[in-house]
């Protein structure tokens, strides 16, 4: 046994180690193109053109971008925390078994330089690629596997501030990027590249050698060495003596077409400060600016400084774009690979200083002439900062730091400090034996936390209760039989929880003497909606309370469904049972057609409304709520934690609406629908599932006392 739970804890280390990395590399992989969502976009034409897929327009391969980042991103992100756990595992899975054959493909195709995964962030070779995106399908493969034993899950509201945030930050971010300059730029033009050194490399030596033949024979001498009478020299052969060295930049040629001469190098060579506008296609390039190009060439054209621009658009177009912009500035030619890696912005102005780029703006951050004309030399605020807080990635980086660890110790408060319920605690897996071990020595841990918090921070709390439904079950000595049963193994292994049997009505007075009232309550599954008189069959609340119950089952579904009782019914029943000192249990849930028209919320809320919602904030806090999904009860279909989660939260904020935090947070609700010991300790362990209200798994004590054990 020992072993077996030693084997599988090991299974959970590894399940989480794969998830550790898979998440690191998705969200790096994810934030690092959503710096440059342009350079993204250009990427992606690459894809589109490979796959034969071309035909997009620029605006919707950005859109594509942008959300490919903020994708892989969030999935990362999500991972890494461990929240959704059914949802991500199965979208990383769907994302990595698309990128490890695409991949493939890019490295066995070979027409594309890099698979552009980390950006220009990191570039890594195709075959790299395919191998990183092959560990990352195992990885994938092993977490969705095992997903249910990924370490720590956020309460639902923390998880909605926390996914709710990362989306606003990852999109703002890339608006960031895209109306301004990439947040991080790792091309060869970042600002303190030196240029001049990139294009600049020193040639191979060659020494030569001179080819003689005589008859057959061929040998090869130094020009200087005589090869003898009877040899007749052929030919010569270069040999290399001194390996050269290749340019970092091989690209960068300006042509001067007018005069058809290159211009780069005495670009290059200019010592002072020299204005280069890259337009990379004048068609396609935005005019909302391009005044304050024109603004600037003259003011660089009245203080002597250099001012060139550069297009890869045809003639014609040149000539339109003079016309349109009024553009007097000398327009040069040059490819436009070189000009999109010169810097995202169509037009986009870049300042070199001794062939080191100093600066770079984005068309809409050029600055003003008028500032330009104060300064003594061109632009030299600009050029110290050339990015604004807002634009700085450290900022960004450490916002996105500190928002994340807030959220999770914020989370991580909750849970410890102010809903210090009895034996709750940090949401773990489900039916899982690896999982239980662990969770038993969290426990225990918590329940000390929260033994000393309760003093400390809250005299009140809502209670954790496993109730039992017995229904139409089990005649007399059965119903006492199992009741004796269950009051000795509880009597013998004290629950951590409130435990409630409700039983039916004749049961009731032979049922609460025999069990022990501090570990066990007993309690009714109707009683009448009138006072006394003339209603045969019907049993009263004040009947039920004079055999010793103290809870009464009110709203089952079953009894809405078969004998007609209404909102209007229950009020009456709800009202009298607490007039009696009963507590009633006050079930609510939607039917499976509500619940796939998505109309569940709407549902309770009426329920809960109808009924409940006249009652004063003091009855109303004697209630005990119980979620049961009715599609859900007795079908061994479970509504998921995530479900349960989902729609106790909002049973609990609606109460908050209406009476105020203090009595939500201490309701208890109680989830019911096929819980068995197997789902229980998943489903007890959301934040808002108070415990459960159990039918079919209540009729055995060794089924319930499993149920409760969850609380354990
Ligand atoms: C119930 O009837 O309240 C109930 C939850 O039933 P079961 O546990 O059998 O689904």
């Amino acid at each position: 046994m020992a072993l077996q739970n030693k084997n599988k804890k090991s299974v959970k280390v590894v399940v989480n180690i794969c998830r550790f990395l898979l998440a690191v590399v998705m969200t790096l992989s994810g934030f690092l193109k959503a710096t440059d969502p342009v350079g993204a976009m250009y990427k992606l034409e690459e894809y589109t053109t490979i796959l034969s897929m071309g035909g997009f327009s620029d605006a919707w391969l950005l859109t594509i971008a942008v959300l490919q980042s903020a994708f892989e991103f969030l999935l990362g992100l999500c991972l890494l925390v461990g929240i959704y756990r059914r949802v991500i595992p199965l979208l990383a899975l769907v994302a990595m078994s698309i990128f490890m054959p695409l991949s493939l493909y890019i490295w066995q195709n070979g027409s594309m330089a890099d698979c552009g995964c980390f950006g220009e962030a990191f570039i890594i070779s195709n075959k790299a690629t395919f191998i990183k995106n092959l560990f990352l399908l195992i990885f994938a493969v092993v977490v969705f596997w095992g997903r249910r034993l990924i370490v720590y899950r956020m309460s639902a509201r923390c998880r909605w501030i926390l996914v709710l945030f990362l989306l606003v930050y990852i999109f703002a971010m890339q608006a960031v990027s895209i109306w301004h300059l990439p947040l991080l730029d790792s091309g060869p033009y970042a600002v303190g590249e030196n240029i001049r050194a990139k294009v600049s490399y020193v040639p191979d030596e060659y020494d030569y050698l001179g080819i003689y033949r005589k008859g057959n024979e061929e040998i090869a001498l130094a020009d200087d060495d005589n090869p003898g009478a009877g040899w007749k020299r052929v030919g010569v052969r270069p040999v290399l003596v001194k390996q050269g060295t290749t340019p970092e930049i091989a690209n960068f040629s300006i042509v001067d077409w007018e005069w058809d001469i290159e211009y780069a190098d005495s670009l290059l060579a200019d010592t002072g400060y020299v204005c280069f506008v890259a337009i990379e296609k004048v068609e396609d390039a935005s005019m909302t600016h391009v005044d304050k190009i024109n603004d600037l060439y003259e003011h660089c054209d009245n203080n002597g400084i250099r001012f060139c621009a550069a297009t890869a658009s045809i003639d014609d177009e040149i000539v339109l774009w003079r016309k349109r912009t009024g553009a007097e500035y000398p327009l040069f030619f040059a490819d436009e690979v070189l000009l999109r890696s010169m810097i995202r912005s169509n037009p986009g102005l870049l300042l070199f200083k001794d062939g080191v780029v100093v600066g770079k703006w984005n068309v809409s951050d050029i600055p003003d002439v008028e500032e330009l004309a104060v300064s003594p030399t061109l632009m030299p605020d600009a050029v110290a900062t050339p990015y604004g807080k807002s634009r700085s990635l450290l900022f960004w980086v450490a916002l996105l730091v500190v928002v994340v660890i807030l959220v999770v110790l914020f989370d991580a408060f909750c849970w410890y400090m102010l809903r210090p319920a009895i034996g709750k605690k940090l949401p773990e897996v489900e039916d899982d034996p690896v999982a239980v071990d662990e969770t038993e020595e969290e426990n225990t841990e918590t329940s000390d936390i929260n033994k000393n918090t309760n003093l400390l921070i809250f005299k009140k709390m809502r209670k954790n209760i496993v109730a039992g439904n017995w229904k139409m079950n089990m005649n007399l000595q059965e119903g006492i039989a199992l009741a004796k049963e269950l009051n000795e193994a509880l009597t013998a292994d004290k629950p951590n929880c409130d435990v409630v049997i409700c039983t039916p009505f004749i049961h009731l007075a032979s049922v609460t003497p025999i069990v022990d009232e501090a570990i066990i309550g007993v309690g009714a599954e109707n009683c009448a909606d009138k006072v006394s008189g003339a209603y045969t069959g019907e049993v009263s609340a004040s009947m039920v309370a004079s055999t010793g119950a103290k809870y009464v089952i009110l709203g089952h579904s079953e009894r809405r469904a078969y004998y007609g009782e209404t909102a209007e019914i229950l009020k009456e029943k709800v009202q009298l049972t607490l007039a009696n000192g009963l507590t009633p249990i006050f079930c609510i849930g939607e039917v499976l057609e509500e619940r796939n028209q998505g109309i569940q919320n709407q549902v309770v809320y009426e329920q809960l409304a109808g009924s409940l919602y006249d009652l004063s904030a003091e009855d109303f806090s004697k209630i005990i709520l119980a979620y049961e999904p009715v599609w859900a009860i007795g079908t061994g279909l479970t509504a998921t934690p995530e479900q349960a989660e989902e729609i106790h939260a909002y049973i609990r904020s609606t109460i908050a609406e209406k009476y105020g935090n203090e009595v939500a947070e201490n309701t208890s609700i109680l989830y019911g629908g096929s819980c068995k010991p197997s789902n229980a300790k998943e489903l007890f362990a959301n934040p808002n599932v108070d415990g459960g209200l159990i039918g079919g798994a209540a009729l055995k004590v060794a089924d319930f006392k499993g149920i409760i054990d969850a609380f354990k």
